[in-house]
């Protein structure tokens, strides 16, 4: 893979819009009945309509704005992405957050950091006292200007949990999937987290990375590659984190357009249909999430915010939540759901089954 500069959204691409990448989805190989859709698929074990469960994850997307362009991001997010969460949808989320049920809060982006209400946004939703608050960070953010270099302080301060992307301990493959220098600066970064207390043993301060595999091919076992990211990080740097979420590349997005462009499209998309678990089927996390764009709208999960694929309820948008209303709805499927039941399934929380 080839690191990109530009979104493809700035690049203009056709790709950048859901329309034409739920066309590529439907038609084709799942069209002419070469491989069976996922509404089929699942039917087969009467698991379709999949219906949404207690609320447990509140996912909040507060921009797409990223210091990072990386070529498997399936939010086409860098830094000419101007979409960003003002603080008044942010004052709807923390409403909502106040009331809701659900024990988890995860803001993610883009750089959620970017945004330039992001602190103030932390300090009031940690007053909710909500038992898991996760910040997804690219960690590189944390040495990209110094604006940003007490982040890992911050981040104690309000107790929130950090889950950051690491897709290799090694340089050369985490440099091809996100860019160059990205290694060096997610090797610093992690360093300051654990100085302050991160990921070390038996630390309340949560410390999780995240790999995701670096071409077009299922990640390997979560728990054997945790022990690799451990040895490998502690020998080489000296890191302590605590757990490794393994997570399958969905076809959307920048993804998708690297699928096409290097002809593996059809052979990726065999392999999540190879893979298909029904046990994972029951644990997708859009069975107990919210997702919410930096617009307010809601969605099943980050998958179908990117492809504008909104809730199936009368709750559509963060200023009309509706709990009761969202629970129980149809999740919105498509073929892109087949890498979250691929193996043994996969999530923003890693494998599902
Ligand atoms: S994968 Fe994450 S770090 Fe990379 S461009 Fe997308 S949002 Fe930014
Ligand atoms: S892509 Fe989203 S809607 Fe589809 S199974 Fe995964 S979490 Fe559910």
């Amino acid at each position: 893979m080839a690191t990109a500069t530009k979104s493809l959204k700035k690049q203009g691409s056709d790709l950048a819009q859901s329309n034409k990448q739920l066309e590529i989805l439907s038609n084709g190989i799942f069209k002419n009945g070469e491989l069976p859709t996922f509404k089929a698929k699942i039917s087969e074990t009467n698991q379709f309509p999949l219906k949404a469960k207690k609320l447990e994850i509140l996912q909040i997307n507060v921009g797409y704005m990223c210091n990072q362009v990386c070529d498997h991001c399936h939010v086409d997010a860098g830094p000419d992405r101007k979409e960003i969460m003002t603080r008044e949808t942010m004052k709807q989320c923390l409403e909502v957050i106040k009331n809701t049920g659900a024990h988890t809060l995860d803001l993610t982006g883009g750089a959620p950091e970017m945004n330039p209400d992001f602190r103030w946004f932390v300090e009031e939703a940690a007053k909710a006292g909500i038992k898991d608050f996760i910040v997804r960070s690219n960690l590189t953010i944390i040495r990209a200007n110094k604006k940003y270099y007490d982040l890992p302080e911050f981040f104690k301060k309000h107790n929130v949990h950090v889950v950051s992307s690491m897709p290799h301990w090694t340089r050369g493959k985490t440099d091809k999937q996100r860019g160059d220098g990205v290694f060096d600066k997610s090797i610093k970064a992690l360093q300051e987290l654990n100085a302050v207390g991160y990921g070390m043993p038996g630390s309340d301060l949560r410390l999780d990375l995240v790999y995701n595999p670096s071409g077009a091919f299922l990640p390997g076992d979560q728990s054997a590659m945790e022990k690799d990211f451990k040895k490998a990080l502690m020998e080489d740097f000296g890191i302590e984190f605590h757990n490794l979420f393994a997570i399958t590349n969905l076809p959307i997005a920048r993804f998708l357009d690297f699928l096409i462009a290097s002809e593996n499209y059809e052979d990726y998309m065999y392999s999540l249909v190879e893979a298909y678990n029904p046990a994972a089927v029951a644990n997708v996390m859009c069975t107990n999430t919210i997702s919410i764009s930096w617009d307010g709208y809601l969605f099943d999960c980050d998958f179908n915010q990117m492809l504008e694929l909104p809730v199936n309820s009368k709750s559509k948008h963060i200023s009309e939540f509706n709990e009761e209303l969202l629970e129980g709805r149809n999740i919105v499927i498509s073929q892109h759901c087949y890498g979250c039941t691929a193996g043994a399934g996969s999530s923003c929380q890693g494998v599902v089954a």
